[in-house]
């Protein structure tokens, strides 16, 4: 299943810790609970299918994405769980959708009315409604529009009104005044429903590991599965440890010494102060691994060292203790012998959150599944 790849440079997936972070997170579930995994994005940089897969075995029991077309990629993987699309999707691909029995996410009434033109007779469409209850996103906001739609799909059978459901935007902050807002709001738009849709779903990671009143009957879960806390803030909140499964890994391809005074890299801007051991690493901004990486830290022989001068499109230069031999390996993110490089430490030196490092090594880097 692994394709061959021909460079020294390659992440890992660690399968195992996904599985034990879905079953964890479904321990402290009720059982009537479903379990809606979220492989958006290629799941966040670690591979659709093979997350998709692992999921499925832990409990979920269903699938989630942005777009569309990430949901037919699994279907012509063979995925045949439910998959629903969280995002916009347009009203003349419904019959594509239905087709693949592909779950899409509505929330404007002119949506329905357009859509129906789009259908085959036959067709049944699986459809679950977007709130806004103050992500101000995409959802709908008021009642009567949600009457509308109740309306509408009563009297065309195509349209299969299966869920409903909200997001919130501040699950992972430690005051949750806001999001007791949300919720509030959720509840009141419920009650419009005389008949409620078979799936009601509104709580991510953060909320699924912190309020037990917001599951209803379905979670969408992403960042907690692949082993990342939601935020800095929730770290000591968290009910269980969870497994990191992204690591990154490359070997050198060149070790040389330099004298002192001498250069490294475009712009020459770093200078070697005394002698020292360089090591080239075959990766660079084109597999993710940006400029602004300049100066961080990677694991070699199970001990940090630094990436030193600027970052190439597909090489880096580190600074090295000694002489080592070309393939030893260099570890940028995860476990080497007793260190570690987190996500999160990532994150850190690049100001943002640790969803966006998984995500940002591109294509280029190979995925390896263990
Ligand atoms: N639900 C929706 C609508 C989302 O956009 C996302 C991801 O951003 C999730 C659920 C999963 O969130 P998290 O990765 O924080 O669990």
């Amino acid at each position: 299943e692994q394709g061959y790849f021909y460079r020294d440079t390659w992440a890992e997936v660690d399968l195992d810790a996904i599985k034990e972070n879905v079953q964890s997170i479904k321990r402290i579930l009720p059982n009537e609970v479903q379990f809606i995994a979220v492989v958006k994005a290629n799941a966040y940089g670690h591979g659709a299918v093979q997350v998709a897969q692992t999921a499925l075995q832990a409990g979920a029991t269903y699938l989630a994405v942005a777009f569309l077309d990430e949901a037919l990629a699994l279907r012509e993987q063979g995925i045949d769980a439910p998959i629903l699309v969280l995002g916009a999707s347009r009203p003349r691909d419904v019959s594509v959708a239905a087709q693949h029995h592909v779950t899409l996410t509505a929330f404007r009434t002119d949506w329905f009315t357009e859509a129906q033109q789009f259908l085959e007779k036959n067709q049944v469409l699986n459809v679950h409604v977007k709130i806004d209850t103050g992500m101000g996103r995409i959802g709908i906001r008021d009642k009567e529009e949600v009457k509308a739609i109740c309306d509408f799909v009563k009297k065309d059978s195509r349209f299969f009104l299966e869920g409903v459901f909200t997001h919130f935007a501040t699950a992972d902050e430690l005051d949750d005044n806001y999001l007791r807002g949300q919720h509030q709001r959720f509840l009141e738009i419920l009650s419009v429903f005389k008949e409620k849709p078979k799936l009601i779903h509104c709580s991510n990671s953060a909320a699924t590991l912190r309020f037990p009143f917001a599951l209803f009957n379905g979670v969408r879960v992403g960042i907690a599965m692949y082993g990342l806390t939601p935020s800095r803030e929730m770290e000591p909140l968290l009910p269980f440890e969870l497994k990191e499964a992204f690591s990154l890994h490359s070997q050198l391809v060149h070790v040389k010494k330099l004298q002192k005074g001498e250069k490294v890299s475009y712009g020459a801007t770093y200078e070697t102060g005394e002698k020292e051991w360089i090591g080239t690493v075959p990766i660079g901004y084109a597999d993710g691994w940006i400029r602004r990486l300049q100066g961080q830290e990677v694991i070699v022989e199970g001990k940090r060292t630094k990436i030193v001068g600027r970052i190439c499109m597909d090489q880096c230069m580190i600074n090295l203790p000694h002489a080592l031999p070309v393939g030893t390996k260099v570890t940028l993110i995860g476990k080497q012998q007793d260190e570690n490089i987190s996500c999160n430490e990532i994150a850190q030196k690049l100001e943002t959150i640790n969803y966006e490092i998984p995500c940002i090594i591109s294509n280029r880097v190979p995925r390896v599944y263990m």
